[in-house]
């Protein structure tokens, strides 16, 4: 029997997840707050609904795909009671270990079985079918979303049965994501404040030990001004806040990732949010005192 998918939430990453879904074979129901970006995926043959509730009604998996907590609770308060019991809810929006926690709580009262599933991968592998996600659930289910992982994902890592494992990996690996684009955005910042040709500071990176796609890609961005959002900077901001969450409960060390973090917060107040991560290069670009921040 084919299996019914609802995905709530066709922004940047759901719309191309939800297409590859639908290119799938599998009866792909979408919904979104803002129904204009759910419209264009009734091309690739998936329904869309004009609710939450009506999405996830009689599907066997819900592919939650929204910006934070505040976005899934809303919308799940309104979908969780229209879900069949024992459906599978596939939360894939990057919230944090504490949210996981609360959302698989309200699974389990509601007789949903709930896997943790953020992914690594940005708007073209969403669109390509080419993610990977970081999963946690039980291993009962695991079988039936075989399906659908394989038609959003080039590899699903299982980091085990206990919801909450899947983003702690998901903060670990976007730690280093933040990090590297504000690096490169450093990098390129002193190149011209030196007076040299920043694409000298890709150029001399590129093929070596130290180089890798994502500074080279976000490099040329930079550069080029070229911001239009893979990956909103909105997004990386929450998730700098999410990572120093997980980072007060574990005992870690943060000063790192509090400035990283406060790049971050500058571009944003400076009207950056929906712009690409990128464009965390604004930081850099006032001017600072001698010696200052
Ligand atoms: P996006 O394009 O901004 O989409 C955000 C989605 O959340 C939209 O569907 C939006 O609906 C919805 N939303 C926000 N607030 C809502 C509310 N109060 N009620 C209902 N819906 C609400 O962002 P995205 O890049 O696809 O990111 C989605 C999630 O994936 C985020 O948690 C992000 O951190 C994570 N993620 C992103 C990337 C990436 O590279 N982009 C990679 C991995 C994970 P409207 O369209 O109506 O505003």
């Amino acid at each position: 029997m084919t299996t019914t998918v609802a995905v709530l939430g066709t922004g940047i990453m759901g719309a191309g997840m939800a297409g590859n879904l639908a290119n799938a074979d599998l009866d792909v129901r979408v919904w979104n707050r803002n129904r204009d970006r759910a419209e264009p995926l009734a091309d690739a043959g998936a329904a869309v609904a004009d609710s939450a509730a009506e999405a996830v009604a009689g599907a066997d998996v819900v592919l939650t795909m929204l910006f934070d907590e505040a976005a899934v609770s809303e919308v799940m308060a309104e979908a969780l009671p229209a879900m069949t019991r024992g459906a599978v809810w596939v939360q894939s929006g990057t919230l944090g270990v504490e949210a996981t926690g609360r959302l698989a709580e309200r699974a389990a009262a509601t007789g949903i079985e709930f896997v943790d599933a953020p992914v690594m991968g940005t708007k073209q592998p969403a669109e390509e079918g080419k993610l990977i996600i970081l999963a946690a659930g039980p291993d009962r289910v695991r079988s039936a979303l075989e399906p659908v992982f394989e038609a959003i994902a080039a590899r699903t890592i299982w980091v085990g049965e206990r919801p909450g494992d899947g983003h702690r990996l998901k903060l670990v690996a976007n730690a280093w994501v933040v990090s590297l684009v504000a690096a490169a955005a450093q990098s390129i910042d002193l190149a011209a404040r030196l007076g040299l040709d920043p694409q000298l500071f890709l150029d001399t990176i590129a093929g070596g030990a130290s180089d890798s796609p994502y500074a080279q890609a976000k490099g040329r961005a930079m550069i080029g001004g070229n911001l239009a959002a893979s990956f909103p900077l909105e997004g990386a901001a929450k998730d700098t806040q999410l990572i120093l969450e997980a980072m007060g409960q574990a005992g870690a060390r943060q000063d790192f990732l509090q400035a990283v973090s406060a790049l971050y917060a500058d571009a944003l107040a400076a009207g950056h949010g929906g712009d690409d991560l990128a464009a965390v290069v604004a930081a850099f670009r006032r001017d600072h005192e001698p010696g200052g921040r």
